[in-house]
């Protein structure tokens, strides 16, 4: 149970200064450099990161790659690594609070959600890939009598993994826990302004028994060691979630280098489609305002553009703006608070900007549009619904990574299937009816990683999440995102 001077307790604590996380203990940059991280809930410095050179990151990569040539992790009987990976759940759970509050500084997000999405979601994917790790076989081919077939998975070598500012914690485990699983090292590279909880997980790694050099955490700008990771020709593969102008450098960096596969986890901007037959309009309307604007719409998911049947139209919008005005935007570690802080001040005015754009495009404000609590110091956004928007349209066609959810109208369901299809993404959608023949012809429609039909957003660790499209090419999660992080090694045994 959450308890507020729990937290309030936590948020007082001053943070010493973080240095890298490499070989096992924490290091000062080579040039002694620092960043200095902003709280978006006061807009003040509350943490100093250690900013990293390209020197202290080729020291993580030598790490990652002696540790896994000695085989201190790779080779360790897969009953022992288990058992190191269930501990450090068990150990980031019994730390859960603490952990979450220190995200919430960094990033924003509403602690009710930090807590579940990040801090025990990372505790659950760690034991989720731990079980795995005795649990999978390899296989024998069928050949001939007079040979034997083996097929391995071996364990690709340095993983380098680079990770955004929403959501660190959970999508930093969904890539972390099963490339340890699979017997690999690992150099992490965390957002800038989202590494604290990233770097506390790398110190429980150690405690739980991961070897030193194993879990590396390289803290700094992606321009600078974000490009050093990946144009590295020691690692082996890269793991991404992030935007996709960074996704294109990585495969230009993996081009100029050893040609390492990228996995990328890229934007969105995904349909929610509403159809006049959906089952309850009201729980509709209740859940697509909190699938676009919780974590203040920075959610790769999120339902950002509503795509509403013509003749339901005003009554479901007036319903959504009624839902979006209620919410309460807040200090993100108040536990009254449902929708926190926008990242940064530049991601809170590109917000604002989106929705003046659209305005002069012809899109009608029907809720929200502006920043609040200014008097705070930080980063805050009305949940902003633009109606009348256009296929053509920028708010339509890009993702605002913020509260801005961009609303068009359909006729028909052939119309809705072209307009969920009119932009280059396909990360998710939405499905609102209640004729099971349409909710399965729209989901065999719908180019997208997954669709929800009616609801928004749900998911769990057993099911793959990963876009189509220019929303990227990898899936986390699941046992399927195991096979990222192992080579299919064979063997030919002349009997
Ligand atoms: P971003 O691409 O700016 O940054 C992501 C990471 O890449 C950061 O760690 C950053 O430092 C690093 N980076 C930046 N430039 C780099 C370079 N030249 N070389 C190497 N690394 C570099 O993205 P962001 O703003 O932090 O995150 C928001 C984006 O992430 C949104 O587009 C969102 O949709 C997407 N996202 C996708 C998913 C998914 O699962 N598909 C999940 C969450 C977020």
């Amino acid at each position: 149970m959450l308890n507020q001077s729990d937290i309030d307790a936590l948020r007082q604590l001053e943070v010493p200064v973080q240095g890298h996380f490499i070989d096992g203990e924490a290091q000062a940059s080579l040039t002694g450099g620092r960043l200095e991280v902003i709280s978006p809930i006061d807009g003040k410095p509350f943490a100093r990161l250690a900013e990293g050179t390209p020197a202290d990151m080729e020291r993580a990569i030598a790490s990652a790659r002696a540790s896994f040539e000695a085989g201190h992790w790779s080779r360790m009987a897969p009953a022992a690594r288990k058992k190191v990976l269930m501990k450090l759940g068990d150990l980031i759970e019994e730390r859960a609070l603490e952990i979450a509050v220190l995200g919430v500084r960094d990033n924003g997000t509403e602690i009710n959600m930090a807590i579940k999405a990040e801090a025990l979601s990372a505790a659950a994917t760690f034991r989720y890939y731990g079980e795995t790790i005795d649990k999978i076989y390899g296989q024998v081919a069928p050949t001939a009598e007079n040979v034997l077939g083996l097929v391995h998975h071996a364990p690709v070598g340095v993983v380098g993994a680079i990770v955004p500012w929403n959501f660190p914690l959970m999508i930093g485990s969904w890539k972390i826990a099963p490339a340890l699983a699979a017997g690999n090292s690992i150099v992490l590279k965390p957002a800038e302004s989202a590494s604290l909880s990233l770097l506390k997980v790398a110190e429980l790694a150690v405690e739980a028994g991961v070897p030193p050099g194993v879990f590396n955490v390289v803290t700094g700008k992606g321009s600078v060691v974000g490009e050093t990771l990946a144009l590295s020709m020691d690692v082996d593969i890269m793991v991404f979630t992030g935007s996709g102008t960074t996704g294109r450098r990585l495969l230009e960096y993996s081009a100029r280098s050893n040609l390492k596969r990228c996995y990328l986890e890229l934007g969105g901007k995904s349909p929610n489609i509403v159809f006049n037959d959906a089952p309850d309009l009201a729980e509709a309307a209740k859940v697509s305002a909190a699938g676009i604007f919780r974590n203040s719409g920075q959610v790769c998911v999120a339902g950002s553009r509503l795509l509403v049947q013509e003749d339901i139209a005003e009554d479901f919008i007036t319903e959504m703006a009624r839902h979006a005005e209620a919410f309460r935007v807040g200090d993100p570690l108040d536990l009254a608070s449902q929708i926190g802080a926008v990242h940064s001040l530049v991601e809170l005015e590109a917000n604002l900007e989106f929705a003046a754009r659209a305005e002069t495009e012809g899109a009608e404000l029907r809720s929200g549009g502006k920043r609040i609590l200014q008097e705070t110091g930080g980063f805050y956004m009305q949940p902003t619904i633009m109606a009348g928007v256009k296929p053509q349209d920028n708010l339509f066609q890009n993702e605002v990574f913020g509260p801005v959810l961009a609303v068009t109208t359909f006729k028909d369901e052939e119309e809705a299937i072209r307009l969920a299809n009119a932009t280059t993404y396909g990360l998710s959608a939405g499905v609102w009816t209640a004729n099971l023949s349409r909710a399965h012809r729209m989901v065999a429609g719908i180019r997208a990683g997954i669709v929800h039909v009616n609801t928004y957003g749900g998911s769990d660790l057993t099911v793959p999440l990963g876009g189509v499209k220019q929303s990227g090419n990898g899936h986390d999660k699941s046992l399927h995102a195991l096979e990222k992080y192992s080579d299919l090694k064979s063997a030919w045994i002349q009997l």
